[in-house]
């Protein structure tokens, strides 16, 4: 995968992402990348940041359970509920309602939305990575027309996914998930096996009790792992695990802060 500029290594939450193409260029003044290990923003990557972003799936236990799909463009997270939550399955079409952009820092979020407030009730991060847009259009346009077509790469969701608006149906917010065909297919998938987080570990009753998130699982470099993850770059993803491992206290709510911390740490000038 080619990441792009703002997802250089230690930068890959939405929290921590420059979100306007001119930080970069603040970046790239202040250095001189034959005097330092930090990589420096390729042609190429500054070209195709407004291609790649954010995603993350919050398993939320509202009124009703749900899965929220959140994919970041233009600086915000665009969000869909999916009743069913998302899937690799390809011969199924999941229902995803097209609900109100959410910010950035909402994909770091975990916890408990205390009862009387609207989406009461625990949210849990269940995965996130980037996404990759696919196809020539920009994704706005591809919003636009209800056709939009992208690659994950995420803990639990791999691989390309359509979301296309369905016509002169409802409210007009309904849309459909669609997994496409390719390594990462998976014909009857099934999402509740894998209803833990993958920020704490916990399961959605642990949250919803505050309990303590488990040790972060290291993972050793097996072939497994390799296999895995194998078109995305080692140190990216090693940067990456130390900024999110970290168990979240019993009672924390928010991710929020640690991203904050992070933000100042990967602009060490
Ligand atoms: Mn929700």
């Amino acid at each position: 995968m080619k990441l792009g500029a703002g997802l250089t290594p230690g930068n890959t939450t939405c929290a921590g992402r420059p979100t306007k193409p001119m930080p970069l260029e603040e970046y790239r003044a202040k250095r001189r990348f034959e005097n330092t290990p930090e990589p420096a923003p390729s042609e190429a990557e500054s070209k195709s940041a407004a291609r790649v972003g954010y995603f993350c799936v919050q398993r939320h236990d509202a009124t009703r359970l749900h899965y929220d799909f959140r994919l970041e463009v233009g600086g915000v997270l665009k969000s869909w509920a999916i009743p069913k939550g998302p899937t690799l399955d390809p011969t199924v079409k999941h229902l995803a309602a097209h609900v109100e952009d959410h910010p950035l820092d909402y994909g770091g979020f975990e916890g408990n939305i205390p009862a009387g407030n609207y989406g009461a009730g625990s949210v849990m991060l269940w995965d996130r990575g980037t996404f990759e847009l696919l196809g020539e259009a920009p994704a706005e346009e591809q919003l636009a027309r209800g056709d939009f077509k992208f690659r994950l790469h995420g803990e639990k969701l791999n691989g390309d996914f359509a979301l296309v608006r369905m016509k002169g149906r409802g409210k007009g917010n309904e849309w459909l998930l669609i997994k496409k065909r390719d390594q990462y297919a998976a014909p009857g998938w099934d999402v509740e096996a894998q209803a833990t987080s993958m920020l704490s570990g916990r399961t959605q009753e642990e949250i919803a009790r505050n309990l303590p998130a488990h040790k972060p699982k290291r993972k050793s470099a097996g072939a497994a792992d390799r296999t895995w993850e194998s078109d995305r770059p080692a140190k990216t993803k090693r940067a990456s695990k130390t900024a999110v491992a970290p168990a979240a206290p019993a009672g924390e709510t928010s991710a929020a802060p640690r991203a904050k911390k992070k933000r100042s740490s990967i602009s060490p000038a």
